[in-house]
Order: C-alpha cells, then sequence, then structure tokens
C-alpha cells in the first residue's frame, strides 16, 4: 500500500490484510501499513465490478475513476509481474472509493494514506489520486500491486520478510512510486551522515523495524531500501531472479539471500550504504 502527500506533510503509506485485527496491530508497526476496519468485508460488497475490467470494483459514484485505472491496469499488471518474475496467482482486486469518507472506511484517516492493501489482500485507492494527485496514481498502484503479488505467494506483507525488502522491492519495480517524495541525492545525502537504515544479522519476524527505529524518515527509509534492491538486482540479476523466486516459493529469507549472494543482507546492506557517495540532497 501506500501514499499520501499532503497539504502540510506527506509520507508513505501502505497496506494491511487479512486477519484485520492481528495485522492491524503488527502492520502499525511498519513504513508500509494501514488499518483495516473490521467491517472492510461488508464495505466492499457495496462496489461493483467495471464493465471494462472486473479487477476494477468502484464505490458509488467513483466509476470515472475505475475506469482510469482500467486504462493503466494491464500494463501495470505485466509490469509487475515481469519484474518479479512471476504471473499473479489470481487476478489482482483493485477497489476505487469515490470520496474520503469510503476510504476511511478501509483506512484509520490518521495515517493521511493514499492508497492500501486491506482486507483479504483488497487494493484500495483513496479519491486524491484522481483528483489532487494524479500524477502519483500509476506509481502508487505498480507499489501496491507489488505488495499484492507477494502477497499472493507468502501472505499479505508477511512478517517473515524484512520491511526494508518489502518496501525497497516495491519501490524499485514501481520505478520509485512510493519512495517518490525524496530522491537519491537525499537518500545518499542522509547515508552519508551516517543516517540510514541496517539489516539485522538474523530477521526476527516479531521485531520489524521501520524508518523510526533507525531515526530516519519513512521517505528516506523507502529511498534507500529501494536503491539498495536495485543494486542487488544490478550487480547480479541472476542471483536476484533466484532469491524472488525462492522467497516466492516460501523460503526463510536470510537463507534465500544467502545462497543467492553468498552473503548475508546484514553485511551486504552495511557495506552498500557505507560506500554510498555523499550527495548534495535536496528535494523540493
Ligand atoms: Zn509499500
Amino acid at each position: 500500500m501506500i501514499v499520501s502527500a499532503h497539504p502540510r506533510f506527506r509520507s508513505i503509506a501502505l497496506r494491511s490484510t487479512r486477519s484485520v485485527r492481528l495485522v492491524s496491530v503488527i502492520l502499525s508497526l511498519c513504513g508500509c501499513t494501514s488499518l483495516g476496519y473490521h467491517d472492510a468485508g461488508p464495505a466492499f460488497e457495496t462496489f461493483q465490478p467495471l464493465t471494462e475490467d472486473m479487477r476494477v470494483r468502484y464505490a458509488p459514484g467513483a466509476q470515472r475513476y475505475a475506469q482510469r485505472v482500467a486504462v493503466f491496469l494491464p500494463a501495470a499488471t505485466a509490469q509487475i509481474e515481469a519484474l518479479q518474475y512471476r504471473a499473479f496467482r489470481t487476478p489482482p482486486a483493485v477497489n476505487v472509493c469515490n470520496d474520503q469518507a469510503c476510504f476511511d472506511r478501509f483506512v484509520a484517516p490518521e495515517w493521511n494514506y493514499t492508497a492500501a492493501v486491506v482486507y483479504d489482500n483488497h487494493l484500495v485507492l483513496a479519491p486524491r489520486l484522481f483528483t489532487r494527485e494524479p500524477e502519483r496514481m500509476l506509481p502508487i498502484l505498480l507499489h501496491e500491486l507489488s505488495h499484492v503479488h507477494m502477497g499472493q505467494y507468502r501472505g499479505h506483507y508477511t512478517v517473515t520478510i524484512p520491511v526494508w525488502f518489502h518496501e525497497g522491492l516495491a519501490s524499485l519495480v514501481a520505478a520509485g512510486g512510493g519512495a517518490d517524495l525524496v530522491n537519491d541525492a537525499d537518500a545518499q545525502h542522509a547515508a552519508s551522515e551516517g543516517r540510514h537504515f541496517a539489516a539485522d544479522e538474523q530477521h526476527v519476524p516479531w521485531q520489524r523495524k521501520r524508518a523510526d527505529a533507525w531515526g530516519i524518515t519513512t521517505s528516506i527509509f523507502y529511498r534507500q531500501a529501494m536503491l539498495y534492491v536495485a543494486w542487488l538486482r544490478a550487480s547480479n540479476e541472476h542471483a536476484f531472479h533466484r532469491l524472488l523466486r525462492q522467497l516466492q516459493d516460501g523460503a526463510e529469507f536470510e537463507a534465500a539471500f544467502a545462497q543467492a549472494y553468498q552473503t548475508n543482507p546484514a553485511h551486504s546492506v552495511r557495506a552498500y550504504l557505507n560506500a554510498m557517495p555523499a550527495a548534495q540532497g535536496g528535494s523540493p
């Protein structure tokens, strides 16, 4: 999930899932999370499928927004399948709200998100992606589809995979979507000052770490994670392909990483970020 750009502040958003109450507790600790409400299932019953593309469902009054999604969805799903090396297991469900009150039924308003994955791996888009932030609709859609894709294989936003990998991958395959509120220079500048995320020597699922664990913003966290995952792929795409396929097949994260790259993620991330060049940051 994702995203938001508020007049006063901007923050990246994200998802939640199937066991809504349990997930709400776990994912509220993640950068890319959102809260699902107990009535998410019944709320979706008020949505109807779009004639042009049944994968897109819309709330009453949101048909035009849904039609816009339908224009981009075939290419968007193809992009995710190509970059994550596998087809979706089932057609992704994309839901479009007509107004903020609709979106608030699925995502707690205080998160100020613009998209989320909620009940039963349903992706929900906020109306601001069609009004105030139309240029972000496609990149955010791609970012969220990445989460849905991995979620179909591993369970949504599985805690067995570190947040930095979830977000780095989603931002990468979305060509920066979700990590678009800062730029590479911002991320590099922060890293050069020692402000960056780190991978644990051993990933502990019940100790999920998001940006505040390292005293950095969510935007910087996602951008640094994206740059690192991009470097992983560029340095050895064969290994990256192997890693993703093994994760999709249920492999334990550190084991899959070690088999693919012959090192552990903690060492690899540290080496990459320490070698990041200093940069003149400054996004608008
Ligand atoms: Zn995300």
